[in-house]
């Protein structure tokens, strides 16, 4: 018997699966379901594709869209008469209680405690030195200034703020156990006096007093991702004195509809004719495993650029709030200036540091864009299923959608839904024009932001 035909005749097996973005059948043996629908795996016969039951129907599933629920939940192991029902079957508020960690705090602090994650950021000479301007362009202002860095890794910030300024005090703040060798690396440097190290998570510590300056490095992939921000958010609230400054001041996400000629190359024409054969049918399954999920540190060429990049989100560092996290918007509307491949959209962030003395470098903005030299980050690639030719003229309009996990704290769905409308062949008109009735490509599609 065929493995999925087992499955599909052991009811009792299972492990109870919640889906974290929605997913269109592209064959009759898949299910179709949508973001939040919780699925029963019975059998997972490849790393890829599982066979799952949703309502009453079977069919393969990515393994990509799907969070295990906790592991008791489904797996018939013990539980007491109040624990029949699984975390997945109830409310989402209940669920975040349910999974052990919706923080994935261990593995998340862990990923610091090694040299890795340091040794890549701190070689990332853009985003080190855009800190260490920072400091240099505010070095009279900081002076006698009480400073928290949160986050601080290796402390590398708040060793700048010690060997450029004369801050009265500087509070690091790591969770992770990093933190042991940042209190060496403070002595080493002669610190100790000003740098004060102190291990646990910022939104937990008890400092002895407000601070004047609140700077961390939170920035992750497509600005948010990990939501990092979350506990600057929540220490900006409880331990920034009135009218301190907040570094970065400002963030904001840019979108460019884009080429991507050899990555459409390697992953989908490669099936066209390998060997002198035909592989296309296993062209939907390339479009699953590898456009449905973002192609992080991706880098995109200036001549791949379609249009102009756009800013889709703009925060406000001193207002933004928690909430304000949970679904944000952003609209966007391109004027095509080449003939081209419209293959999907790349993503970055810029974030600004304002100048708080009038001596000085000004302020600082870090960008993480194609017109810059790449950062660690590098651009975000979201792929469409299939590319759309554009021609100059032709405008792009849509949006954007980050939607926070309510359970996995830590990740997101993004959804672009776009309009390709046929233009004149002239960029300027197609600054002028209203383009109300679109006349080509209409698309929607949602991405999981992973780790
Ligand atoms: N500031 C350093 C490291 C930036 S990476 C530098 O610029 O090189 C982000 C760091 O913040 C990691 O070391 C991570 O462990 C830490 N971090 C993330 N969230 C935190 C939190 N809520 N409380 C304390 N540390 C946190």
């Amino acid at each position: 018997m065929e493995e999925s035909e087992k499955a599909e005749n052991d009811t009792s097996a299972g492990e109870e699966f919640i889906s974290l973005s929605d997913f269109t059948a592209t064959g009759s043996d898949q299910l179709t379901f949508g973001r939040g629908d919780r699925l029963l795996v019975r059998a997972k016969p490849c790393e890829d594709w599982w066979w799952a039951e949703l309502r009453g129907d079977v069919g393969y599933v990515p393994s990509s869209h799907l969070l295990q629920c906790r592991l008791s939940s489904a797996t018939g192991d013990a539980q007491g008469p109040g624990d029949a029902q699984g975390p997945c079957e109830q409310e989402e508020e209940e669920e975040e209680a349910a999974v052990e960690d919706p923080w994935q705090d261990e593995e998340y602090f862990g990923s610091y405690a090694s040299l890795k994650l340091h040794l890549e950021m701190l070689s990332d000479q853009r985003r080190t030195e855009a800190y260490r301007q920072v400091v240099l362009n505010n070095r009279d202002f900081l002076k006698d200034k009480v400073v928290l860095d949160l986050g601080c890794g290796t402390g590398i910030i708040s060793l700048f703020c010690a060997q450029l300024s004369q801050p009265a005090k500087v509070y690091a703040v790591e969770a992770s156990p990093m933190a042991e060798y940042t209190r060496r690396l403070v002595r080493r440097n002669g610190f100790e006096d000003v740098v004060t190290v102190l291990q646990g998570r910022a939104e937990d510590v008890e400092l002895p007093q407000k601070v004047d300056v609140l700077l961390s490095e939170w920035m992750g992939n497509c600005l948010l991702f990990e939501f990092m921000v979350e506990a600057v958010l929540k220490v900006r609230r409880r331990w920034l004195a009135e009218g301190g400054v907040m570094w970065p001041s400002s963030a904001a996400l840019l979108l460019v509809p884009c080429q991507a000629h050899g990555f459409y190359a390697e992953n989908m024409s490669f099936w066209k004719n390998p060997y002198g054969l035909d592989f296309t049918p296993l062209q939907p399954l390339a479009q699953q495993e590898i456009f449905s999920k973002p192609k992080f540190s991706h880098v995109v060429a200036l001549e791949d650029c379609l249009s102009a990049p756009s800013e889709v989100l703009s925060l406000n560092m001193y207002t933004l709030d928690v909430q304000d996290l949970e679904e944000m918007t952003g609209q966007f509307s391109f004027c095509v200036d080449k003939l081209g491949e419209f293959h999907g959209f790349s993503a970055w962030f810029t974030v600004g540091f304002e100048s708080r003395q009038t001596a000085g470098g000004g302020a600082v903005e870090l960008d993480t864009g194609p017109y810059s030299q790449p950062t660690h980050w590098k651009q975000t690639l979201f792929m469409l299923d299939s590319p759309v030719s554009v021609h100059e003229g032709d405008r792009i309009s849509g949006s954007i959608v980050l939607h926070r996990n309510h359970v996995w704290r830590r990740h997101m769905s993004i959804t672009l839904s776009w309009t390709v409308h046929s233009g004149t062949q002239d960029a300027d008109a197609c600054q002028a024009s209203a383009f109300n009735s679109p006349t080509g490509n209409v698309g929607t599609k949602t991405f999981p932001m992973w780790r």
